[in-house]
């Protein structure tokens, strides 16, 4: 392995009784880890009683991407955003969209080292006004992505996590200086499904949600559907009631399921159940619902919650912006978001 690609790892405790255990405090798996052994994320490892990162800046995947994939709505619409992802993941969910990466370890796929350096020289040939970390479990890659966000916040340039929302208290903490936003992936409102399609709880997942709100974050959700597994009404109402407590204006993604990974038996979300989950995201008070995964769908665009006008087109990963702002032209009223 490159020996780059390993930095001794930020939020861990030796074994209070003295042997070469340690416990990792990155996110909330908190795994024992033996010498030798990786937690269950595949990389991150007990090297003699020091926990270790695997993956600093080891690159699987980097693009230029529209904000709106991420996806963010009411963050610098329409702006572009230098994405990176690497490889491995503290969940398992057995529909994982990335497993190609997801599932694969350091030594398992090819990779590139690329400092954080390299990253804000990028960003700014490049002119792009958000550095995202996605593609796979950004947490994983912490010491990664906190030493680089933190050049980018220097050079004015913003950062994105794209999330599982598994990341400990403490962790999110020391980089919510340095983030400027994040899409945070609720993949259910049941503890069984995250027990048994993802390999994790949902309750910390809620708590990154109301935590990284209340350190000034800028949030917006995503459930994608899948049939049969998430998408019972009463499920998608309690979700949406949650979602209300911590605002009405937070952005809400429903994304449309498409067979993958271990779950190819399960069928397309139907277009009907995507747009009853919308009703009823709508009905609890939730401002601004957008369908994911669905091509030309008018309620793909904003509309003022006020007047009722568009302030926000979006036909593809074609954007147009049409507020002044994040105010909208015609009655003045303020959206939530991060504008230019
Ligand atoms: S980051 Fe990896 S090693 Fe650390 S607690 Fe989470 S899964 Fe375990």
């Amino acid at each position: 392995m490159d020996e780059r690609y390993v930095r001794e790892a930020l939020f861990w405790e030796s074994d209070p009784e003295g042997g070469k255990d340690v416990r990792c405090l990155l996110c909330a798996h908190r795994c024992r880890i033996k010498p030798g052994n990786r937690g269950i994320c595949g990389v991150r490892e007990n090297r003699e009683g020091r926990l270790v990162s695997l993956i600093f800046g080891a690159v699987s995947s980097a693009a230029v991407d529209p904000v709106e994939k991420k996806p963010l709505y009411h963050f610098l619409p329409g702006s572009r955003a230098l994405s990176f992802g690497t490889v491995g993941c503290n969940f398992h969910c057995q529909h994982c969209q990335n497993w190609e990466i997801a599932a694969s370890r350091p030594e398992s796929f090819p990779l590139r080292y690329v400092s954080p350096g390299e990253v804000v020289d990028r960003a700014v040939d490049l002119g792009v006004e958000s550095v995202a970390w996605t593609y796979n479990e950004p947490t994983i890659w912490y010491e990664f992505t906190l030493e680089t966000s933190r050049m980018l916040k220097k050079r004015g340039i913003r950062t994105i996590y794209v999330t599982n929302g598994y990341i400990s208290e403490e962790a999110l903490d020391e980089h919510a200086p340095y983030l400027d936003a994040m899409n945070i992936d609720v993949k259910a409102f049941a503890g069984d499904f995250y027990r048994k399609i993802v390999g994790g709880r949902l309750e910390p997942v809620l708590a990154t949600v109301e935590r990284a709100v209340s350190l000034g974050i800028y949030v917006e959700l995503t459930y994608l559907l899948i049939p049969g597994l998430n998408d019972r009404r009463e499920e998608i109402r309690e979700f949406s009631r949650w979602a209300v407590s911590i605002s009405p204006d937070i952005p809400v993604h429903i994304s449309r399921f498409f067979p993958n990974y271990k779950m190819t038996h399960v069928p397309p979300t139907p277009m009907k159940t995507l747009s009853e989950a919308y009703d009823i995201m709508r009905e609890e008070g939730l401002l601004y619902v957008y369908p994911g995964n669905v091509p030309h769908d008018s309620r793909e665009n904003t509309y003022c919650p006020q007047c009722g006008s568009m302030v926000i087109e979006r036909v593809g990963y074609h954007t147009t912006d049409k507020t002044d702002a994040g105010r909208c032209p015609s009655c003045g009223f303020s959206l939530p978001g991060v504008w230019g």
